[in-house]
């Protein structure tokens, strides 16, 4: 089986926005959790969030189609990137800049989506709506 490109996952569920000095981590709670990924395609599992008891149904990818998605984000931005190129090239070179101004904001826009699409990716969605529940690649140190 290959290795799985993120294996450590994190619950975040979002809580009130309600002050406590005693908890100066007052608007979020996460916990990490693993899934056991399918060989291949997608496979169903479920988690349960600790703080409010809620059952999340989520559709786990393989890890090859897991790599393969943020294969194509890393694409995505590196095509994002040669077009903020070049818009600049079209600023610099043109007298009237304005396609290459287009070019630079929506390049960068680019950019910012797919940036964020890999690096939050981690090939596990929630069936409907998981508010106030997000998952997250869990990046901290165990
Ligand atoms: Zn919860």
């Amino acid at each position: 089986m290959p290795a799985d490109p993120r294996p450590r996952l994190r619950l975040w569920h979002l809580t009130e926005s309600r002050f406590s000095p005693r908890s100066p981590d007052f608007t979020t709670r996460t916990t990490a959790f693993t899934v056991r990924r399918p060989l291949d395609g997608d496979a169903r599992d479920t988690v349960t969030c600790p703080w409010c008891g809620t059952e999340l149904r989520l559709r786990v990818s393989s890890p090859e189609r897991f790599r393969r998605s943020l294969r194509q984000w890393a694409l995505g931005c590196a095509a994002a990137l040669l077009t903020v190129a070049a818009g600049a090239v079209v600023v610099v070179a043109t007298p009237l800049p304005v396609a290459g101004v287009v070019l630079l904001v929506g390049g960068f826009l680019a950019v910012v989506i797919t940036a964020a699409g890999w690096w939050w990716g981690t090939g596990v969605r929630p069936d409907g709506s998981p508010e106030p529940h997000h998952i997250r690649p869990d990046r901290s140190r165990r």
